[in-house]
C-alpha cells in the first residue's frame, strides 16, 4: 500500500537537513547538495535496487522487473539558493514511496523495470544554465557553451563538476541511460496560480510552452523638446508606446502570454525627443502555430506604428524554444489517475521548463502531473502546498505509475 504520509515526513526530514532561516540551500555541486544526495541514497538502499551515478552526475536507482523496458520517474534534489521545500524533491520522494509500494506489491519483481532518476542541476542556479543533467541525457547539452560557464566566484563549470567527480567531456555518455526507456513521468508543484484559482488540487500537464524572445529597436530622430512642433517629430518612443497595448491584445486573442520586459531610450534626457527606443518582447504559447501567429502580429504592429510615426524598426532574436508536447496516451492516463483520486481534472500547459521536457525531446513518451502551489509562489522559502494536497498528489501519481507500468507491459507483449 502506498503511504503518502511517509512522503510528507520524508520531505520534512530533508527540509530540516538542508534548510536554513532563508530556505533550502541544496544548490547543485555544493556540500549541502552532496549531503542531500547521501540522505536520498540511504532512503533507497533498504530496497533491492541498484544505484549508480551516470556520466553527467544523474543518480539512477533501478528496480529490475520481468522486462528491461523501463518506467522512469524523475525529480531533482538541487534547489535554487533560498529555495522552497518542495520544488524537485516532491517528485523524487513520491518516487521513493512508489518504489517501496511496487517492490512490496510485486515481491521485488514488477512486470517492467522501474527507475528513479535524480537529475543533476535542474535549476542552473549557480552557472546560469538549467537542466544540465537531463539535457546531457537527452543529447541536447552544448559542450562548447558548458565549458565556458563560470559562477559568481569565478569557478568554471568543468572544475565544479570535477570536485564531485563528474567529467564534463564525458557528460553526453549519460544518453545510454535512455536505452530501454518506455515512459517518463514526473510529479511537480505547479509553481503558478492556475490550479489555485480553479480550486483544484491536481492537473495533467500537456507540455511545456514555447517561447519567442526578441529585442525591438525603433529609430527616430532626436530633436529639441521646445522648438520641435509635434507633427514633424520622429519619436521612437511613441511608436513603442503605441505598440504596447497591441501586445497585450495579442496575448488575449491567442490565450497566450506576452511581456514587454524592458524599455531603454536614447538620448534619455528630459529635453529631447527620443531618437532610439529599445524594448524586449517575450511571448509564450503551448501551440506552435499560435506562437508564430502571435509573433507575426507583433511584427505587424511594430511596422504599423513605426510607419505611422515615420520611424524605422528593427527586430533581433534573443532566444527561441519550440513548445514541447507530452505524450497523448500518457496525458490520458494521468487525467484518469487524477480523476480517480479527486473526481475532477484540469489539463494545463507548463510555463517553466522541466527535466521532463528534455526527456520528451529525446523521444521518450513523457507526462507530468502538477499539484497546486499555495500563493502560486516558488523559488522562495514561502513556497508551500497543503499537506492534504501533497498526500493526494502521491496517491494520484502512484496510480499514474501503475497505469503506465501496465501500459508498457501491454505494449511489450504486442
Ligand atoms: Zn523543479
Amino acid at each position: 500500500m502506498i503511504n503518502p504520509r511517509r512522503t510528507v515526513d520524508d520531505l520534512k526530514e530533508l527540509r530540516a537537513l538542508t534548510e536554513d532561516e532563508n530556505g533550502a540551500q541544496r544548490v547543485a555541486f555544493t556540500p549541502v547538495w552532496s549531503r542531500a544526495r547521501d540522505w536520498l541514497r540511504a532512503k533507497l538502499e533498504p530496497l533491492p535496487v541498484e544505484i549508480h551515478v551516470d556520466a553527467a552526475g544523474n543518480e539512477w536507482t533501478t528496480l529490475r522487473g520481468e522486462s528491461d523496458r523501463s518506467l522512469l520517474i524523475g525529480g531533482h534534489i538541487d534547489s535554487v539558493p533560498n529555495g522552497g521545500w518542495l520544488d524537485g524533491v516532491l517528485n523524487l520522494l513520491a518516487g521513493v514511496e512508489i518504489l517501496r509500494r511496487i517492490n512490496a506489491q510485486y515481491h521485488g519483481k514488477p512486470p517492467v523495470t522501474v527507475r528513479l532518476v535524480n537529475w543533476a542541476d535542474e535549476e542552473g542556479a549557480r552557472f546560469g544554465k538549467s537542466l544540465f543533467g537531463s539535457s546531457a541525457c537527452s543529447g541536447n547539452l552544448n559542450l562548447d557553451e558548458a565549458r565556458k560557464l563560470i559562477d559568481r566566484d569565478g569557478i568554471r563549470l568543468p572544475d565544479a563538476l570535477k570536485s564531485v567527480e563528474i567529467d564534463l567531456e564525458r557528460a553526453l555518455e549519460s544518453r545510454d541511460e535512455l536505452k530501454n526507456a518506455a515512459a517518463y513521468i514526473e510529479l511537480h508543484i505547479e509553481q503558478g496560480p492556475v490550479l489555485l484559482d480553479l480550486d483544484l488540487p491536481l492537473g495533467a500537464v500537456l507540455g511545456t510552452v514555447g517561447a519567442e524572445r526578441h529585442a525591438i529597436t525603433f529609430h527616430g530622430q532626436a530633436a529639441h523638446s521646445g522648438s520641435t512642433p509635434m507633427k514633424i517629430r520622429k519619436d521612437a518612443f511613441l511608436a513603442a508606446a503605441k505598440m504596447s497595448p497591441e501586445i497585450y491584445q495579442i496575448a488575449q486573442k491567442y490565450n497566450g502570454v506576452c511581456t514587454i520586459g524592458s524599455c531603454t531610450t536614447k538620448p534619455g534626457i528630459v529635453t529631447s525627443v527620443i531618437e532610439e527606443c529599445r524594448i524586449t518582447l517575450d511571448q509564450r504559447h503551448i501551440d506552435a502555430v499560435a506562437l508564430s501567429q502571435m509573433l507575426e502580429e507583433a511584427k505587424q504592429a511594430s511596422k504599423k506604428f513605426s510607419e505611422e510615426g515615420r520611424v524605422t524598426v528593427e527586430w533581433e532574436p534573443l532566444f527561441q524554444i519550440e513548445p514541447i508536447l507530452f505524450d497523448k496516451n500518457l496525458i490520458e492516463l494521468c487525467a484518469d489517475a487524477i480523476n480517480e483520486t479527486t473526481g475532477k481534472v484540469h489539463r494545463l500547459p507548463s510555463g517553466p521548463l522541466h527535466d521532463a521536457a528534455e526527456v520528451a525531446r529525446a523521444g521518450v513518451p513523457t507526462v507530468m502531473m502538477f499539484v497546486q502551489s499555495l500563493r502560486g509562489i516558488s523559488h522562495n522559502k514561502i513556497e508551500d502546498t497543503k499537506e492534504e494536497h501533497i498526500e493526494l498528489s502521491v496517491i494520484a501519481f502512484d496510480k499514474l505509475a501503475e497505469k503506465t507500468m501496465q501500459h508498457i507491459a501491454r505494449k511489450d507483449k504486442e
